[in-house]
């Protein structure tokens, strides 16, 4: 039997919720490292890009470039957000900023349960999109990229006060807890991370 090839891969993030995330969903032959902390925080990235991909590889391409002379190896980073297609699409990319630059999370929740006042049904459905990207620290090249996806529906108010962003307010299919009431670990199972988490590795592992 051939030995499992085993990768290690540098987090470009600076939200602490998805780093913790990240680390508890790694499958067994991959490490997560966390490339930036408080004594070396995370870069400023704008995200100019209209698309989760180009955001996603905007934040790559300035965290490779800002740890290019401290390590080699791979960098990932992830753009995500919560699509509701009766808000023609909203808050989507905007997400961690819907009711503007340097909102908090409750805020966002607010103007989002606002905006749903009134609607019912199909109109209330909803999905988290998570896509992610791998580079090359060294050379800036694109390794590989994913896409995870979770659907379910906005709840009428607030359940729960775990997680962060949206997940109060988030109830996945099959399902009649937010991702705000339910254990990490279920959310883990199931979210839009977890699967664009483990498609990205299994493009980076070698069998
Ligand atoms: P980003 O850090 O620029 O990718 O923005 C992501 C934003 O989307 C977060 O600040 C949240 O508002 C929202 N979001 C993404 N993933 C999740 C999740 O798993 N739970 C709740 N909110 C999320």
């Amino acid at each position: 039997m051939g030995k499992k090839a085993c990768l290690v891969l540098y987090l470009g993030t600076g939200n602490s919720h998805k780093v913790l995330e990240f680390m508890k969903m790694a499958p067994p032959n991959v490490s997560v490292l966390q490339a930036f902390s408080s004594e070396y925080p995370s870069p400023n990235v704008l995200e100019s890009g209209k698309t989760f991909f180009v955001n996603a590889y905007l934040k790559a391409e300035t965290f490779a470039g800002a740890l290019r002379e401290k390590v080699e190896g791979v960098i990932i980073s992830d753009d995500s957000g919560l699509v509701v297609p009766a808000l023609s699409g909203a808050p989507g990319i905007l997400s961690a900023r819907y009711a503007g630059e340097g909102a908090s999370d409750a805020q966002n929740r607010e103007l989002l349960l606002k905006n749903m006042k009134g609607r019912t049904g199909s109109d209330r459905r909803a999905s988290f999109v998570c896509v992610l990207v791998a580079m090359d620290i060294k050379t800036g090249d694109l390794m590989a990229s994913s896409v995870g996806s979770v659907s379910g529906r906005i709840a009428n108010g607030l359940m729960g006060e775990g997680g962060f962003g949206y997940d109060p307010l988030f109830v996945p299919d099959g399902y009649r807890a937010s991702f705000g009431i339910m254990a990490p670990e279920e959310k883990n199972r199931i979210s839009h991370r977890f699967l664009a988490f483990r498609k990205l590795c299994s493009m980076l592992v070698a069998p």
